[in-house]
């Protein structure tokens, strides 16, 4: 499989951002970003001008846009058409997200847990959902240095307690990339899987099943080996044994090296109960494990800017049958 460093959530200023299209594309590039999707306010207008752009690097497109309400923030993914936001209530969500899926758009709750009004109006997530099945991810670590933000580990842990009640659902980091942060503000990095080169339709794909990870820094390649057979994240196996095979890999961007992320246990999830949690001392590791019905997924902790016993990096799940 190939890995692949992706942003879903970027801003020009076609909304409330400082750079230009041309600005925000040069800057992806310079990151070492292979996929982008812009994501202005309430606004798709700089995407024609950011595929022209990127039609002649190498840069990888999707369009977006993120809906901007009174209660909430929602990133919307490569839709084929703009759904109205402007009659999104608390109570009326469900049937919106359920207009962007037949759009064709991919849905992610943007910060649920940031500090809204005064400090910024609609930020917190408060609309009603009681569908959680159309929605793709959670965005769980928004912005930059997302390791000091307190709701970090809110909206972490709305995503693990609907991954424990069974919803299918990725967790996701968005950079919410509006200009060039401070040098000393580092942010988190997607990691999407595809089989072949990043392209439209294997970065949406990828997106789309879960076939993704987001790290402060270390990589990790993992997958689950059932009868010959090995299965990677957004995939499903059979309940009963499984070879857990891992790697850690190290820090593929350079700009995230200068923090230090440093590996040093691995934890296995699995339906809520961390069933493995064991120290690194080589880059592979190989467990065997006895899996129900639910799903299991992989965290990778250890120190990062002097800090220790940080969470790194989080996969999102492989599920079972
Ligand atoms: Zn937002
Ligand atoms: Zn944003």
């Amino acid at each position: 499989m190939n890995q692949y460093a992706v942003e879903l959530h970027s801003h020009t200023n076609h909304s409330d951002g400082d750079f230009t299209v041309d600005e925000l594309h040069q800057q992806a590039l310079e990151y070492g970003y292979d996929g982008l999707i812009l994501t202005d306010h309430n606004t798709a207008s700089g995407y024609k001008e950011l595929e022209e752009r990127a039609e002649e690097s190498r840069l990888v497109t999707l369009g977006g846009i993120e809906w901007t309400t009174y209660f909430g923030h929602m990133l919307v993914h490569d839709a084929k058409r703009l759904v109205d936001w402007r009659t999104a209530k608390p109570d009326t969500i469900d049937q919106h997200i359920l207009e962007v899926k037949e759009a064709g758009g991919l849905v992610g709750i943007a910060h649920p847990y940031a500090v809204g009004s005064p400090m910024c109006t609609g930020c917190h997530w408060s609309f009603n959902v009681t569908n959680w099945d159309n929605v793709d991810y959670i965005e769980v670590w928004n912005s930059v240095s997302p390791d000091d933000q307190y709701w970090s580990w809110d909206a972490y842990s709305l995503w693990a307690g609907l991954l424990d009640r069974g919803t299918r659902i990725s967790c996701s980091a968005g950079r919410d990339w509006h200009r060039k942060e401070p040098m000393e503000e580092n942010p988190a990095i997607t990691y999407v899987e595809t089989e072949g080169p990043l392209i439209k339709s294997s970065f949406r794909g990828a997106l789309e099943q879960g076939a993704f990870y987001i790290t402060l820094g270390p990589s990790l390649d993992w997958a689950i080996e059932q009868n010959g057979r090995y299965v990677r994240m957004g995939e499903t196996l059979k309940a009963g044994q499984g070879q857990l095979q891992l790697s850690v890999l190290p820090v593929m961007n350079k700009t995230l090296r200068k923090f230090a992320p440093k590996v040093e246990r691995v934890k296995v999830i699995h339906n809520g109960k961390v069933c493995v949690d064991e120290q690194v001392e080589e880059e592979t590791v190989s467990v065997p494990l006895e899996l129900a019905p639910g799903y299991v997924r992989v965290e990778l902790w250890g120190t990062i800017k002097g800090k220790s016993n940080e969470l790194l990096t989080i996969s999102n799940p492989i599920y079972i049958d």
